[in-house]
């Protein structure tokens, strides 16, 4: 069996909150709170879960980008829990992260030119020369024209500037990316177009790919396996049909039955997911998900759920697994889309279509230094509509 590219072992991150006389007694925001994971080469992990459920805290534990507070982390079979100094510096051109908002994580000051240069001057990759024609080839790779190097951030489209910001992931070849709602900040159109671009570089470039997101629609293109959470813990993770067609965790049903479907079978499961997320501070004892379960019983209020492997190489952290799993004949519950929910998912799938049709271009590179691909000049209004009027 392949060794998993990267593993966390019982990963924790704890955030000190309020005050206290003595250190021990200040309480702790559990925002992730031993999550046991592995990223197999080559697949791509989807992590989802509602907004502070703790994604992008994993996310940035995994990267190291903060220390956990207890746990071990491995990356290509070693061991980086407490990695420092040159070793985490070089680790840090091979484990890459994307951010969500291109806006803010990108250098108003510099040109794109400068953005794509930074990384590989940081890394010591290359002399001065090899580093421009690097920047020039992402640049040709992410489908914006090398002309556009001298360029600044506000000059381009939401889009393009993700583009860009992919491009600043990827020119130090790394293994190993994360894309925290990579696409979330962008129009629906323009997140099929980026997606696309997402899952040809992968193939081109041999990438492991953990992406984040509260988009069960994109997930469900996009990832080969995927990890649900709710605060702060995996409660299930599998192949991703398999965890989208028959979810065992009350919690993933939940969270499927209220991501909308165009299908009107299901209407009135939404009520699954009544109530807020309780606080990440003092998170419900037992099953954190038993103040919104359906299915909860004493056992829950009390017993931590360990993860168990069932069916499908699902792995579920619930009580009552086996009896949902035999009781559940028929597809898994489903809901309706708002009516403008319904208008973007189709929008999104003819948008993914069409970006299909368009796969020849991509072994083209000529033809992507020109922004009007195919697909732009057949949705003029695509790209353009958050340009707000630049360029
Ligand atoms: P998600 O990405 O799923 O929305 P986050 O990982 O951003 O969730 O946050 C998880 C929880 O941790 C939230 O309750 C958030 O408020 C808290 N949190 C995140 N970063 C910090 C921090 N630096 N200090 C204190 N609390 C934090
Ligand atoms: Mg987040």
């Amino acid at each position: 069996m392949t060794d998993p590219i990267l593993r966390l072992d019982g990963i924790v991150k704890h955030y000190p909150v309020g005050r206290a006389l003595l250190p021990f007694q200040r309480r702790r925001l559990r925002a992730v709170d031993g999550v046991g994971l592995s990223v197999m080469p080559g697949e791509t992990l989807a992590v989802v879960g509602e907004s502070g459920c703790g994604k992008s805290t994993l996310a940035r534990l995994m990267l190291r980008l903060i220390d956990p507070s207890d746990g071990r982390i491995f990356f290509e079979g070693e061991e980086i829990t407490a990695l420092t100094g040159r070793p985490l510096q070089r680790l840090r051109a091979r484990m890459q992260l994307i951010f969500q908002d291109p806006y803010a994580s990108l250098n108003p000051r510099l040109t794109v030119g400068q953005i794509l240069e930074e990384p590989l001057a940081i890394h010591r990759i290359g002399a001065r020369r090899q580093r421009r024609d690097k920047v020039a080839e992402m640049m040709r790779v992410v489908g914006l024209p090398v002309d556009h190097a001298r360029r600044f951030p506000h000059e381009f489209s939401g889009g393009q500037r993700q583009r860009i910001a992919i491009a600043r992931a990827l020119v130090t070849g790394p293994s190993f990316v994360i894309g925290d709602e990579p696409v979330s900040a962008l129009d629906v159109s323009i997140q099929a177009q980026i997606i696309e671009l997402l899952e040809d570089l992968k193939r081109r470039m041999g990438l492991t790919m953990v992406f984040i997101s509260h988009d069960l629609a994109v997930v469900s293109r996009i990832a080969d396996r995927v990890a649900v959470m709710y605060l702060g813990q995996v409660i299930e993770s599998g192949p991703t049909a398999s965890v989208f067609a028959s979810p065992l965790h009350p919690y993933t049903r939940a969270l499927l039955a209220a991501a909308p479907k165009p299908d009107p079978a299901g209407r009135g499961q939404r009520a699954l997911l009544e109530g807020d997320v309780p606080s990440a501070i003092d998170p419900p004892p037992g099953c954190r998900f038993h103040t919104r379960c359906p299915h909860a019983t004493d056992i829950c209020r009390v017993e931590i759920p360990m993860a168990e492997p069932g069916p499908d190489g699902h792995e579920i952290a619930c009580h009552h697994w086996r009896e949902i799993a035999a009781a559940t004949t028929a597809p898994p519950v489903t809901a309706t889309a708002h009516p403008r929910r319904q208008k973007r998912i189709a929008i999104f799938e003819r948008q993914l279509a069409r970006n299909q049709e368009r796969d020849a271009d991509i072994d083209r590179p000529g033809e992507r230094d020109s922004r009007t691909t195919p697909s732009a000049a057949r949705h003029p209004s695509s790209e353009k509509s958050t340009m707000g009027g630049r360029q």
